[in-house]
């Protein structure tokens, strides 16, 4: 059966439901459809790796941002548990390409779905293994030990946030992880997980092994825009999209972790994948599709978070970074990383609580 809309956004996440809402507001009449192959409607997916997992005190529908019938009043029709094929714009988890991945007890992180199955896992557990030093890692391992799991987590790189910080930062962060209960494994490749009654044991390639009940794997996310090689939408990253988030066919915009945008602050295409971001690049696409004077999308993205009680945030596009200033003493635990290109702030990272307004409105402005 073939539906016509004026507008169909894909994905229900922050992106497309600002998007959506955009859209919605600004063109009273269209018909605007949001096609979600997620069983549920827009939830808070960074609770996920947090206080989601840290208990059982929240149910999947208190989570749930946006209920069905709030889309159903107002105008946007739905369609969750349905998943587009000719265009498919998603940020999927990587898979470790380690055999054992398949495993019970072997958990990547994404959907709700992911998050029930992890912590319905958690209840039994008493050892974890995480698998990745980024954001998720460390916020699933500080998660997990506030349930009394024993948490050991094994970093590709030779300090946490390896791939995208500067070294100070790392040492600061293993601190706090470390003070918090966490055993950290640095520089160490998990090589293939196998399951040896209850035990799920993790080698990795220097010839260790770690046993552990449950092993949650955050190693970052891929797009899922395959079917788009070849063509101009692809970028090898994401959807290539200009600095006012259109694609090259018309009518067609992408935003949010998918989107590979010509970032006009570095005069970098990159992709960010914050939540906050995915909100005001799907507004700023709704907005660009209905107007004759298109504009470019200029903001800088912060993420923050917490590990352990203290503050650690991320500002700005730290992975086009290529020289760190620190501003002030990480290895007392608080202090602020500066990343430059070209002479120019790009990023910061920030340890131990800053004025994230005003390290935003520095890098906008630098
Ligand atoms: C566990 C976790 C914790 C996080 N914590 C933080 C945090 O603390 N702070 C922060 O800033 N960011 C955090 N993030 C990142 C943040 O959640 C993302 O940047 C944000 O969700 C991106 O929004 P989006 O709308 O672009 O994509 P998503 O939220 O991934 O939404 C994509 C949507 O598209 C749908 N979809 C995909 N493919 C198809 C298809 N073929 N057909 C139909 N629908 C499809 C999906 O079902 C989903 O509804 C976290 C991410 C995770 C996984």
């Amino acid at each position: 059966m073939v539906e016509h809309a004026r507008y169909v956004v894909l994905g229900s996440g922050p992106a497309g439901t600002r998007g959506s809402e955009t859209l919605r507001k600004r063109d009273r009449e269209a018909r605007v459809v949001v096609v979600s192959d997620d069983r549920y409607p827009f939830y808070n997916r960074i609770l996920l790796s947090k206080s989601f997992l840290e208990s059982d005190d929240l149910s999947p529908e208190d989570v749930v941002i946006k209920p069905a019938d709030v889309h159903a009043a107002q105008g946007i029709e739905l369609k969750p548990k349905t998943r587009a094929v000719g265009l498919d714009p998603d940020a999927r988890p990587i898979q470790l390409g380690v055999p054992g991945i398949d495993l019970q007890g072997v958990v990547v992180l994404r959907p709700l779905a992911d998050a029930v199955a992890l912590r319905a896992a958690a209840r039994d557990a008493t050892r974890a293994v995480i698998i990745g030093g980024g954001l998720i890692g460390v916020e699933v391992a500080a998660a997990l030990t506030k349930r009394g799991v024993t948490c050991t987590l094994l970093a590709l790189e030779p300090w946490l946030f390896g791939h995208l910080a500067p070294e100070e930062i790392g040492v600061a962060l293993e601190t706090i992880m470390r003070s918090g209960g966490v055993t950290l494994e640095l520089e160490a490749a998990a090589e293939t997980i196998d399951r040896d009654g209850d035990n799920l044991n993790v080698h990795t390639t220097d010839g260790r092994e770690f046993q552990a009940d449950l092993v949650p794997v955050g190693v970052g996310v891929k797009p899922n825009v395959e079917f788009l090689e070849g063509t101009s939408l692809a970028d090898g990253d994401g959807v290539r999209v200009d600095a006012c988030l259109r694609t090259k066919l018309p009518g067609l915009y992408a935003a949010g972790d998918v989107a590979a945008y010509d970032d006009p602050l570095t005069g970098v295409r990159h992709r960010v994948e914050h939540w906050l971001h995915a909100q005001h690049q799907g507004r700023h696409a709704a907005e660009n599709m209905i107007t004759d004077e298109p504009t470019p999308y200029s903001r800088v993205s912060s993420y923050d978070t917490e590990l352990f009680g203290i503050p650690v945030a991320v500002v700005g596009a730290p992975e086009l970074a290529r020289e760190w200033v620190t501003e002030s003493d990480l290895g007392g635990g608080k202090g602020l990383a500066v990343g430059e290109r070209d002479g120019r702030a790009v990023a910061a990272f920030s340890i131990g609580g800053a004025n994230i307004a005003e390290i935003t409105r520095q890098i906008s402005q630098a």
